[in-house]
């Protein structure tokens, strides 16, 4: 039997604020960014750009990438100035 539409659950809606750290959406990069920290100057110009924030900063230092939200774009290897990042595809299972 068909269900109503209000027994339809809500679908692309935000019925929570701030609900996105729930979503862990890291499994959808291709790529993966890989990150030397011999080569890294600690410059912060890859957590500033990084779209998704997560790249995080702690006492004026990046630490490694929080890869369950990483979606892969690889700005922050384009942004480098010292070439301490580089995309590396994912291993597909
Ligand atoms: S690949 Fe994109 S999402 Fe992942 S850390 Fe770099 S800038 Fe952020
Ligand atoms: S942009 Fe490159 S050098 Fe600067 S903090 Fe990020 S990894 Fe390190």
């Amino acid at each position: 039997m068909l269900k109503s539409s209000s027994q339809i659950p809500l679908g692309g809606n935000i019925i929570k604020p701030g609900n996105s750290s729930e979503y862990k959406t890291g499994n959808w990069k291709t790529f993966s960014p890989v990150w030397d920290k011999d080569k890294c100057a600690q410059c912060l110009i890859c957590p500033v750009n990084c779209p998704e924030n997560c790249i995080p900063v702690k006492e004026g230092k990046r630490l490694e990438t929080n890869f369950d939200f990483c979606k892969g774009c690889g700005i922050c290897s384009q942004v480098c100035p010292f070439g301490a990042i580089h995309m590396k595809k994912c291993q597909t299972s």
